[in-house]
């Protein structure tokens, strides 16, 4: 597998606002927000897609979303709510080979998204 961006993030070559990181998971702002709390969680093991989280153990996968969670209260989102998107191959429109949640919160949310 080719390093992507995220792992040029992970391991420090690219900078990044952290927002929380634990042993399991990394999150971070994303540098180009689509919400005024736009966060992306990334696992440390990484999985290309969420297509793969079917192989992978259910443990990392529940650590992994028990993550997204814990950072969206972080954030204080929980009271007035959020999303959390996870975009999976090329009609998800899924730009970086590498799973991640982000998390969108900060202003009312259109739904269905277009
Ligand atoms: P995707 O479309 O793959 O679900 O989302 C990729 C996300 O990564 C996009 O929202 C994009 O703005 C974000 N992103 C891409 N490159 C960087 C970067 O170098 N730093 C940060 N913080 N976010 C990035």
């Amino acid at each position: 597998m080719n390093d992507t961006i995220f792992d040029k993030i992970l391991d420090g070559r690219i900078p990044v606002e952290t927002v929380y990181e634990n042993e399991d998971v990394l999150a971070f702002r994303d540098i180009n927000p689509k919400a005024p709390v736009h966060v992306l969680v990334i696992p440390k093991v990484r999985s290309e897609r969420f297509a793969e989280l079917a192989h992978r153990p259910v443990e990392e996968t529940g650590r992994f979303f028990a993550a997204v969670s814990g950072v969206a209260k972080i954030l204080g989102l929980n009271d007035k709510g959020y999303r959390v998107v996870i975009n999976n191959g090329p009609d998800a429109g899924q730009e970086v080979e590498y799973l991640h949640a982000h998390i969108l919160g900060g202003r009312t949310l259109n739904w269905p998204p277009g």
